[in-house]
């Protein structure tokens, strides 16, 4: 088993890197933390208020695509891991303007690689392992039926998934060229606490909580599955530790669920939760025109993890489902924080709310 010394966390600040350093920092009291964050508007040093004082922690302000700068770190702090979570990820914006997403999750992927191999190929240490966070939405749509594998060809549909595609061809790229030491998860849809409320499920609490319209795209009828973000970072806590170098590792809930009946549960755990009538936050749904290229249907086949590594989710939906519904009602501080400036401006000409 592999047990670095020193991490590197990109896009620590965001909602899957802040979640996965809450959980690994205590659970591996042998290992350093450095998190480089730019702080888009995804980021937020809120999410890290239970590790900030620990001395194993370390917050540095920077861009993954900053070559100098990561260098500079993977040197000083004698980096034995870097896990790559910093992406643009939100496939809205990557329609509005697609630029961005080439720019971190491309290039930003290359930088890290190329400075992470020449920092492991300087021999200054002993271990090494590049770890690339990646998605299920790098495989395309399915039909009503099928799983993707890790054997799925790559078919991106959205700006956002095509420079994922590109980030995850650069990481078996350095693997299969310069046999540099890499590892690579998909992951399916996530949900759970500081989740950012530009996403289908906190958005739904957030205006279900304001009474304001509940948007839903097309039918409703778009097929995700959905996992917990904490079983998400167990995962790849596995995959870094027990993963065979090279390998692709598929994550997933096995818990499909249709967009509309989400919203619906949502609906109905809030209405209990706020005293409401049942059904009266039901009739805030609005179905709106479908998002262009929106993929059906994602579906994970996650039995390799399982069977070689042995890691399976230990949430069931309903438990945590129930458990983010009552962290964002316990949590409308930062919510009413992280909704307010630049991200309103957005979330305004998104959805018309004034
Ligand atoms: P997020 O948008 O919440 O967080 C991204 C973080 O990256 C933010 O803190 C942001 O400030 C930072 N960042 C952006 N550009 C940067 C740059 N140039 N340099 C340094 N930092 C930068 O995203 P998330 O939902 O936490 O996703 C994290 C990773 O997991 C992404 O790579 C995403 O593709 C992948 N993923 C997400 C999901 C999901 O359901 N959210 C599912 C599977 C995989």
């Amino acid at each position: 088993s592999f047990n670095p010394r020193a991490v590197l966390v990109t896009g620590g600040a965001g909602f899957i890197g802040s979640n996965f350093i809450n959980y690994f920092l205590p659970a591996n009291p042998g290992c350093r933390v450095i998190n480089l964050d730019l702080l888009t508007y995804a980021g937020n040093l809120e999410n890290l208020i239970g590790v900030e004082n620990d001395p194993r922690y370390h917050f540095v302000k920077g861009d993954v695509c900053d070559a100098r700068l990561v260098a500079q770190l993977l040197a000083e702090e004698k980096i034995e891991a870097v896990l790559h979570f910093a992406a643009e990820s939100h496939v809205d914006r990557s329609i509005s303007g697609p630029e961005v997403f080439v720019r971190t999750n491309v290039l930003g992927t290359q930088v890290l690689l190329e400075e992470s191999r020449k920092h492991w190929s300087s021999e200054s240490v002993s271990q090494f392992r590049f770890l690339q966070v990646s998605t299920d939405e790098v495989y395309g749509s399915l039909g009503s039926t099928g799983y993707f594998t890790e054997e799925t060809p790559l078919a991106a549909n959205s700006p956002y998934s095509a420079s994922k595609a590109g980030a995850d061809l650069l990481v078996r790229a350095y693997h299969e060229t310069y046999g540099f030491p890499t590892l690579n998860t998909r992951c399916s849809n996530n949900y759970g606490p500081y989740h950012f409320p530009e996403k289908l499920i906190p958005l739904m609490i957030h205006n279900i909580i304001a009474k304001q319209p509940l948007p839903v795209y097309g039918d409703g009828l778009n097929v995700r599955d959905w996992l917990h973000v904490r079983d998400h970072s167990a995962a790849i806590e596995t995959v870094l530790k027990e993963g065979r170098l090279g390998g692709v590792y598929n994550i997933g809930g096995n818990n499909e669920w249709k967009n509309i009946d989400i919203v619906n549960l949502v609906c109905d755990l809030l209405d209990e939760r706020l005293g409401r009538s049942p059904g009266e936050s039901r009739r805030l749904i609005t179905f709106v025109k479908d998002r262009p290229g929106h993929d059906r249907r994602y579906a994970i086949d996650a039995s390799k993890i399982k069977q070689e590594l042995g890691w399976s989710p230990s949430y069931t939906f309903e438990r945590g489902i129930a458990e983010t519904i009552d962290w964002y009602l316990a949590n409308q501080k930062w919510v009413a924080e992280v909704t307010s400036g630049a991200y309103r401006d957005y979330y305004d000409n998104q959805y018309g709310n004034r």
